[in-house]
């Protein structure tokens, strides 16, 4: 059996897919919102995944629970505490303003809940965090300049970069490079969604048009084999979930997977679990699955350094760890 405690980063995960179901009930319980169900075993049924819109309306329903900016803070700690506990301190997760915005929580309210749960993640596990906050591409693009606004004013508090997430196959890229350009002026980075649900043209819109520095999946640059190569010798940085994208249907099967083409092209990828709750993954689980496949955990964990939007101390810190670990333990199988 392979050791799994080596040390890893998370470039990919979505933070409202990490509250477990008692906490959701929790917050339910507190802020008076109605869960579909009532009892923790009732919730993982509700959220027992099938496909990428079944999701979405899960997603919905689940997160409607957060409201202020302890929960947000909590959602943190929380996650911090299982990122710890399989090897990694340095994660760039994504939340989602747009919804609780849209319910009528304030934009600060939330940035700040996040941003105080991240100082308390690092005193408490040690986890260092800087945030990728998501666009909402379901909702208009206005709402996303305003969201990259928000992030730049949290830069100083670990908003690092901005992503774009939703229906990627019914809202293309382009009517939010506003939202981007807004975040890049302000010193943020650009990691958003591409070639998941959509093919290579979503990824060439992510570069052209969000000028993206990293790409949140990118796995279907496989079906263009000039983009592929484009996206090695430009070293863009893809943060592949091998298994949410099963659970998505993206592939039939894990031994379908593109992430070898996409390493034998020489194209950079972290490995990040996307929805560990919500798709029942875990980076651990993404890890030793990417491992299967040919990638290594030192390759993982050089690559998402790469690719990482950290500042250069925390950089240079993160690269001493991996430079004096004993990779070697870690991959005898
Ligand atoms: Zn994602």
């Amino acid at each position: 059996m392979s050791d799994s405690g080596y040390p890893k980063i998370e470039l990919h995960v979505h933070l409202e897919a990490t509250i477990r179901p008692e906490r959701l009930l929790e917050f339910g319980r507190r802020n008076d919102v109605k869960l579909p169900a009532r009892s923790v075993a009732g919730l993982e049924r509700f959220c027992r995944f099938s496909g990428f819109d079944r999701f979405i309306v899960v997603w919905v329903k689940t997160t409607s629970v957060l409201r202020r900016r302890s929960d947000f803070r909590r959602v943190v700690v929380d996650y911090a505490a299982d990122l710890a506990a399989q090897g990694c301190f340095y994660a760039e997760p994504l939340f989602s303003p747009s919804e609780p915005v849209n319910r009528g929580t304030p934009w600060q309210e939330v940035f700040e809940g996040y941003c105080d749960g991240a100082d308390e993640a690092r005193e408490l596990h040690g986890v260092e965090l800087r945030f990728t906050p998501d666009i909402t591409r379901n909702f208009p693009p206005e709402i996303g300049e305003q969201l990259a606004e928000w992030a730049v004013r949290y830069r100083e508090r670990g908003v690092a970069g901005i992503s774009l997430g939703g229906s990627e196959h019914r809202f293309p890229p382009a009517p939010f490079a506003r939202a981007f350009a807004i975040a890049r002026e302000g010193g943020l980075k650009a990691a958003p969604h591409a070639g998941e649900t959509a093919g290579p043209a979503s990824i060439r819109s992510a570069l052209d048009d969000l000028h993206a520095d990293r790409l949140r999946h990118g796995v279907r640059a496989v079906e263009d084999p000039v983009l592929l190569a484009e996206l090695a010798e430009r070293g863009i940085v893809c943060d592949v979930t091998p298994v949410s994208n099963l659970r998505t249907g993206v592939v039939r099967s894990l031994d379908e997977h593109p992430l070898p083409a996409m390493l034998a092209a020489g194209v950079r990828c972290s490995i990040g679990s996307d929805d560990p709750v919500l798709m029942q993954t875990s980076l651990t689980g993404d890890s030793d699955v990417a491992v299967r496949l040919g990638h290594t955990p030192r390759a993982m964990y050089e690559h998402a350094l790469a690719g990482a939007f950290c500042d250069e101390p925390t950089r240079a810190r993160l690269k001493a760890a991996g430079d004096t670990y004993d990779w070697g333990a870690a991959a005898d199988t």
